[in-house]
C-alpha cells in the first residue's frame, strides 16, 4: 500500500523561493533562483522573443498538432549550427543526430538514459563522473536511470578557482571509457570555467584515456555575451575527433525557462560517421517516444524563428549582450564595494567567475545569518545568483556581507 511511501524532503532551491515569497521585509533580496532579472528585479522577456511571438500570433498556419518525435526539424538543425558553428565538419559529414528535448534537463536525462541502455552493457558498466560540486539535479537524473556516478575534484576552496591538478589526476585515474560530464561554460554552481589552455589539457588526457565527454551547455551566449566563445570547448573537443554528446538548453539564453526548449545532440567520431549517427538517432527516437511521445512546440517555434532569420538572430545576440553585460556590471560593482569597505578576505573571484552564479565563499553559518538578519536569500553553499543583484540592492547586499564576514 501507499503507506510505505516515505515523505521526501522539499527541493532545497524551491523551498528557498517559498521562504523568500513569505518574507514581508521591504529590503528582502532573492539571490537563490537561477533566472535572469533586469535592473528592476523583474523577469525579462527578450525583445526578440516578443517579436517572434507576434509573428507566431499572426501566422494562420500555426495549430496545435503534435510535433514529430524528434521535434521541430528547423529547430534541431538550427540548434546544431548554434552549438557547433555553421561550418562544423560534424554537420557537413552528417555525423550528428539531434532531438528536441524538454529543455536542458530533458536533454541530460535522454542522454543519460541512452548511455545506460547502449553504452553500458550487462557485463560492463561505466560510471559518469560529475564535478564536485555540480548542479544538484545531475545526481538525481543519473540515479533515476541507474547510471552509476563518481565525482572529480573541481572547485578549490582556497583559491575559489579551479582545482585543475585535482581534476586532471582524477581523469588520469578514471577507468578507460568512463563518461565525464563537463559544463561547457559558466559552471553551475561555482561560476568557475577552465581556460582554453586548460581545456586543451583536459581534452588531451581524455583522449589518452578514451574517456567519453558529455557536455552540459545551459548558458551559451549568456555567459560571455558571445555564442562562439561560450561554445569554444565543445568545438575544440569535436575538432579533436571525439565521439561525444551535448545537452543544450535555451532556458537562460532565450529567457524561455517555462517553455522547455532544448536539444540533445550525439556526435559520432569522424571514422564512424553518418551511419553511426543514424543508428543512434533511431534508438533515441524510441526512448523519446516512450518517455514524452514528442516535445512541446511553443518554445521551439520561437527559438526556431529567431535562429533561422539573420536579422532576428542579430537581435538575439544584442539581447544576450544586454543580459551578460548587466551581470558583469554587477560583478564589478560588488567586488569594488567589498574592496572599498575593506571587507576581510579577497574578492577577486567575484569578477573572475562567469555566468549566472558566483560561489562567494560565504559559509553555511554566514548564509543563515544573512537570511535572518538581512532577509537575503541564497543557497546554503554560498552560491548567489548574480541576476538577483541590481543598482538598488547592491549596496544593501554588500553591507550585509561585510557585516557577517566581520561578525
Ligand atoms: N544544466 C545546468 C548546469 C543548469 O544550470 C541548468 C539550469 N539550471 C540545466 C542544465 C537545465 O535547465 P533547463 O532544464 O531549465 O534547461
Amino acid at each position: 500500500s501507499a503507506d510505505v511511501v516515505p515523505q521526501a524532503p522539499e527541493d532545497p532551491l524551491f523551498g528557498l523561493m517559498a521562504a523568500y515569497r513569505a518574507d514581508n521585509d521591504k529590503n528582502k533580496v532573492d539571490l537563490g533562483i537561477g533566472a535572469y532579472r533586469g535592473d528592476d528585479a523583474k523577469p525579462w522577456v527578450l525583445p526578440v522573443v516578443k517579436k517572434a511571438e507576434e509573428i507566431l500570433r499572426n501566422d494562420p498556419n500555426i495549430n496545435h498538432e503534435y510535433l514529430p518525435i524528434a521535434g521541430l526539424p528547423d529547430f534541431t538543425s538550427a540548434s546544431q549550427k548554434v552549438i557547433l558553428g555553421a561550418d562544423s565538419s560534424a554537420i557537413q559529414e552528417k555525423r550528428i543526430t539531434s532531438l528536441q528535448t524538454i529543455s536542458g534537463t530533458g536533454a541530460v536525462h535522454l542522454g543519460a538514459l541512452f548511455l545506460t541502455k547502449f553504452y553500458n552493457t550487462s557485463s560492463q558498466k561505466y560510471s559518469i563522473y560529475l564535478s564536485a560540486p555540480t548542479w544538484a539535479n545531475h545526481n538525481q537524473i543519473m540515479s533515476n536511470v541507474n547510471l552509476p556516478t563518481t565525482t572529480y575534484p573541481y572547485f578549490s576552496a582556497n583559491t575559489k578557482g579551479l582545482d585543475f591538478d585535482g581534476m586532471l589526476s582524477a581523469l588520469q585515474e578514471a577507468p578507460e571509457k568512463s563518461i565525464i560530464l563537463l559544463h561547457a561554460c559558466a559552471h553551475n554552481p561555482t561560476g568557475v570555467d577552465p581556460t582554453d589552455e586548460q581545456w586543451k589539457e583536459i581534452a588531451k588526457v581524455m583522449k589518452q584515456r578514451h574517456l567519453f565527454p558529455f557536455f552540459d551547455c545551459a548558458y551559451q551566449g549568456f555567459a560571455s555575451g558571445d555564442l562562439n566563445r561560450d561554445a569554444w570547448a565543445i568545438r575544440y573537443f569535436i575538432d579533436q575527433g571525439f565521439e561525444l554528446c551535448i545537452a543544450q538548453s535555451y532556458a537562460k539564453n532565450f529567457g524561455l525557462y517555462g517553455e522547455r526548449a532544448g536539444c540533445f545532440h550525439f556526435i559520432a567520431a569522424p571514422n564512424d560517421g553518418a551511419e553511426t549517427a543514424k543508428r543512434v538517432g533511431s534508438q533515441l527516437a524510441i526512448l523519446q517516444r516512450s518517455e514524452i511521445s514528442n516535445p512541446p512546440a511553443y518554445g521551439a517555434r520561437i527559438a526556431s524563428l529567431v535562429l533561422n532569420d539573420p536579422k532576428l538572430f542579430a537581435e538575439w545576440e544584442a539581447n544576450l549582450k544586454t543580459m551578460s553585460g548587466r551581470i558583469m556590471d554587477m560583478r564589478h560593482a560588488l567586488r569594488s564595494k567589498l574592496e572599498e569597505m575593506e571587507t576581510p578576505g579577497s574578492w577577486k573571484h567575484i569578477t573572475e567567475q562567469i555566468g549566472m552564479f558566483s560561489f562567494t565563499g560565504l559559509n553555511e553559518k554566514q548564509v543563515a545569518k544573512l537570511k535572518e538578519e538581512s532577509h537575503v536569500y541564497m543557497t546554503k553553499n554560498g552560491r548567489i545568483s548574480m541576476a538577483g543583484l541590481n543598482t538598488r540592492n547592491i549596496d544593501y547586499f554588500a553591507k550585509a556581507v561585510d557585516k557577517v564576514v566581520r561578525d
